[in-house]
């Protein structure tokens, strides 16, 4: 079957480079490995506590990034709306009431409106406030969609303009474990986004979780006539005698098209093209997370506790790296979905902790032993909880944790890795000519950043001039 362009993956990215494709009538396959769209983001069934049924969980949404109001322009958000044609409404986005960054000596609050950020820096790093503001300055000048940029140190820069380590350290906490490959540091330009995305607007979360972004995008593909196929593993990536991608190959059947987009990973998709074997090998990254989730039978009280995520480290340092034993628990994010706006006291209570974790300890364990180690990793989680909130009496109801390894059977990402390989390709571009990589290892992850990727490098490479 010949089509206009093939996308490999229905995660974020896939899913939204598949609609503008179609958008512009070009003939696409969106070709996904699992029986369901999502991909790093998406969602799991487990029986109804006692309920009886079943129900649908998130794999792990904390938060959807770049937060705008209705009718707000030129932001990453605005631009996702307009080129997918989605509308604002739809996402029934639920602001965060404000978030904090929490050290044994210090506590830093932002939220959705950039004055409480600085406002908290001023009042607790007086004499860095110049400094932070600079910084700010560095941010708002920096072209962060340069696809021509190299690697750049952030914390060389941080320490170029901002003299206190530990305001330093609580910078970056968020951004590193929002969204950096590289361990205890990241890119720059991915410092900007992220510094854009968490500080200069902020979280919200769309009523129903990711399901409802799931669900719009699914929706949109078919009514734009992208075709999608589940449970469909690409097994190699076709090319011609002159190096150039021509297609894939499904364990027997082959579908060839001029542009294949693929977001499965770069190293994960070198793997699947062997003249690319020859040319280039992108490293893993070595960050990856355990999450768990607990479901009480109420809400904590918003007076005993008003934050939407926590993020805590419990020492001056923060030290982002996998975890030296099966998890670290000297750090984590810790995320009340329930204290997004509407805040209601009312139901049922959830809990979701990620540390951080290693994935050779974890590819290790025999199944009994699996099962103990995560349970440990769910009463360390728990123990956190209950020492944030030493006055909630809520009844467990349900708990489930996941691991590096749940991540790697469900998506493929070598060694269960979430910011992919350290080794982008920026421009998405890779030596074989017809083949992109699009969403993670292009650079831009989260939600909003893997759809916005998918989207430009559909219009880069897989629109004709004119048609965008
Ligand atoms: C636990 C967790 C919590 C997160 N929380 C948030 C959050 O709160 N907010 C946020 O913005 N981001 C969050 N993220 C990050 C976000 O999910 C990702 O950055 C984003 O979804 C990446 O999308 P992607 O399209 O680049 O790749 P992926 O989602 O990895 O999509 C790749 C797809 O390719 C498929 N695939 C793999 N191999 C093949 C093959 N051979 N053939 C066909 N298909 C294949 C996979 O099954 C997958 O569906 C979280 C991630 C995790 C793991």
């Amino acid at each position: 079957m010949n089509y206009d362009a093939i996308v490999i993956g229905a995660g974020m990215s896939g899913l939204a480079a598949g609609i503008r494709l179609a958008m512009f009538d070009k003939k696409v396959v969106i070709l996904e490995k699992h029986s369901i769209p999502g991909g790093l983001n998406s969602y799991y069934q487990r029986r109804n506590f006692d309920k009886g049924g079943i129900r649908q969980f998130d794999v792990g949404l904390h938060a959807l990034t770049n937060f705008i109001k209705k009718g707000e322009k030129g932001k990453p958000f605005s631009k996702l709306l307009k080129q997918l044609r989605l509308s604002y409404d739809d996402f029934k986005l639920c602001p965060q009431s404000h978030s904090k960054i929490l050290f044994p000596e210090m506590e830093l609050k932002f939220s959705n409106d950039f004055e409480l950020l600085r406002n908290e820096v001023h009042e607790k790093f007086p004499n860095q406030i110049d400094s932070f503001n600079r910084l700010v300055e560095s941010v708002n000048t920096f072209n962060e969609l340069d696809l021509t940029l190299g690697y750049s140190s952030s914390r060389e820069t941080l320490k170029q303009l901002i003299t206190d380590d530990l305001l330093i350290e609580m910078i970056l906490c968020p951004l590193l474990i929002y969204g950096s490959a590289w361990e205890d540091d990241m890119d720059f330009a991915q410092f900007v986004i992220m510094f854009k995305s968490l500080y200069f607007e902020g979280f919200s979360r769309p009523e129903g979780g990711v399901r409802t972004i799931i669900s719009l995008l699914m929706k949109k593909l078919e009514e734009a006539g992208g075709e999608i196929r589940f449970k469909t593993a690409v097994t190699n990536i076709l090319t011609d005698e002159s190096g150039r991608a021509y297609g894939v190959d499904l364990g027997g059947e082959v579908l060839t098209a001029p542009v294949i987009l693929s977001s499965i990973g770069y190293p994960e998709t070198v793997r699947l093209t062997s003249v690319l074997q020859e040319k280039v090998s992108p490293r893993v990254g070595a960050m990856t997370f355990l999450e768990s989730i607990f479901v009480f039978d109420k809400k904590i009280p918003i007076i005993q506790n008003d934050t939407t995520i926590v993020f805590y480290n419990n020492s001056s340092k923060y030290n982002y790296r996998p975890a030296s034993d099966f998890y670290d628990p000297n750090s984590a994010v810790v995320c009340y979905p329930d204290n997004y706006e509407p805040l209601k006291n009312e139901g049922e209570g959830t809990v979701r902790i990620t540390y951080m974790a290693n994935y050779s300890q974890w590819r290790e364990l025999e199944r009994s032993a699996y099962d103990e180690k995560k349970e440990a990793v769910a009463e360390s989680a728990m123990q956190l909880i209950k020492n944030m909130n030493p006055h909630f009496d809520g009844k467990l109801l349900f708990k489930d944790v996941f691991s590096p390894m749940t991540i790697e059977r469900y998506t493929w990402h070598l060694n269960g890795t979430v910011y992919g390989s350290i080794d982008k390709t920026r421009d998405g571009t890779t030596p074989v000519p017809g083949l992109f990589i699009i969403g993670t290892d292009q650079g831009f992850l989260g939600i909003v950043g893997s759809i916005l990727s998918g989207i430009s490098l559909a219009n880069l490479h897989g629109l004709m001039a004119g048609d965008a």
